[in-house]
């Protein structure tokens, strides 16, 4: 029979994951699996649950980083040491409803390489956000070649052929939207409606989700980069044409030059476009030295995965 693997990274889900283990056990009472928790880094109690859970539960397996590393690291260990043939991606704090994973590895068998699921309404979602959110999917796809899909959650099951590849892009930057969409293969969506947490916070603050859009777009697209070359070429011409206009009133109206305000708005508004230029190429370059870094993406400190 085939092996499901189920990935789930932890920070500070000590309330949610002995729910989280119950879920996955009525549900998955069929199958053939192991649950793979990742802590990353909690400061509660998540690690000796865990430590617990894995005790009493022979399918139960862990890895705990030396310091919290940040879902995307997180996800990338759980698909590192998942063995199965079946690799299924899932949130700690029951927001991701367990209860379609067989529904997702039905479509596997229906000859589809990914079941992921997407979220078809944002209930209890503050607006901000969703506004947030909404903005963030039409300006990465107006200028992207490679389309996000609106809902699209990393909450899936994939093939071990699919999983490889995911393993492939092995960047220290990651997006994972991103990742997946880039990989390719024939995904069926299965939509859900949005669940609040059972238990604990989400730490996804405004700001982080803010800096990770940021991450998302250098990391998949080197527009900005151009944007700067044609602003700077746009400029350029205007200022010209400017220049010209200039010239051509003095010699033949003998017009003079004035203007306090004029001057200081252009050399603020060309010194503005030209920091956030540098700023722009900035964020590549940064990209690009930790790449160079080639630092590893987790660092672990203890996992029971192999004294099995
Ligand atoms: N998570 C993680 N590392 C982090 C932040 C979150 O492993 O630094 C885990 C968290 O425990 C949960 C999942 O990633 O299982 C999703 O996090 P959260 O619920 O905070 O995000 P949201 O559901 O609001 O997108
Ligand atoms: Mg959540």
């Amino acid at each position: 029979m085939n092996l499901l693997s189920v990935v789930v990274p932890c920070y500070n889900e000590e309330e949610s994951l002995e729910f989280f283990l119950d879920e996955i056990q009525k549900t998955l009472a069929d199958y053939n699996y192991e649950v793979i928790f990742i802590n990353d880094g909690s400061e509660d109690s998540t690690l000796e649950k865990i430590r617990n859970l894995a005790n009493s539960n022979p399918n139960v397996k862990y890895i705990s980083f030396s310091r919290n590393f940040g879902k995307e690291s997180a996800i990338y260990a759980g698909l590192v040491n998942a063995t199965g043939n079946l690799i299924c991606l899932i949130d700690a704090d029951l927001q991701h409803p367990p209860y379609l994973i067989p529904e997702m590895i039905d479509a596997i068998s229906e000859g589809y390489d990914v079941a992921a699921a997407k979220r078809v309404s944002k209930k209890g979602e503050p607006f901000f956000k969703t506004l947030g959110s909404r903005f963030f999917y039409r300006l990465f796809n107006s200028i992207s070649s490679m389309k996000l899909i609106p809902g699209a959650t990393d909450y899936r099951v994939m093939t071990r052929q699919v999983t490889d590849a995911v393993l492939q892009l092995s960047e220290y930057n990651r997006f994972s939207k991103g990742i997946f969409q880039w990989i390719g293969f024939e995904t069926k969506w299965i939509e859900y409606e949005n669940i609040e947490r059972v238990a604990g916070e989400t730490t996804w603050s405004v700001w982080k989700l803010f800096m990770y859009s940021i991450e998302a777009i250098t990391s998949f697209t080197t527009l900005p980069l151009t944007i700067s070359i044609y602003l700077g070429f746009i400029i350029s011409v205007l200022a010209f044409i400017y220049l010209l206009i200039i010239i051509i009133k003095y010699l033949l109206y003998s017009d003079p030059v004035q203007g306090f305000a004029t001057t200081m708005c252009t050399i603020l508004l060309l010194g503005g476009i030209q920091l956030i230029s540098i700023g722009i190429l900035g964020k590549y370059l940064k990209n690009t030295y930790n790449e160079t870094k080639n630092r590893p993406i987790f660092i672990v400190k203890e996992t029971n995965i192999n004294d099995k």
